[in-house]
């Protein structure tokens, strides 16, 4: 699991994202991360997929004092 930031400088909340079945034996192909508080798209290369979670109000506070 990993933290991202949003893209969207209008936006820029953190959520988390997670990578499953990369090892899949599968070319990596982009695959849509989509920021669960405004929508915005990226994408990302993996072999699987990924999960995208929206992260608690106490978990973004502890991310935020590093
Ligand atoms: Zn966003």
């Amino acid at each position: 699991m990993k933290i991202v930031c949003c893209e969207k400088i209008d936006c820029a909340q953190r959520f988390s994202v997670v990578e499953f079945g990369r090892t899949r034996p599968a070319q990596p192909e982009p695959r849509k991360i989509v920021c669960p508080y405004c929508g915005h798209v990226t994408y990302e290369q993996t072999r699987g997929a990924f999960i995208v979670t929206a992260l608690e109000v106490e978990l973004m506070l502890l991310n935020n004092e590093e």
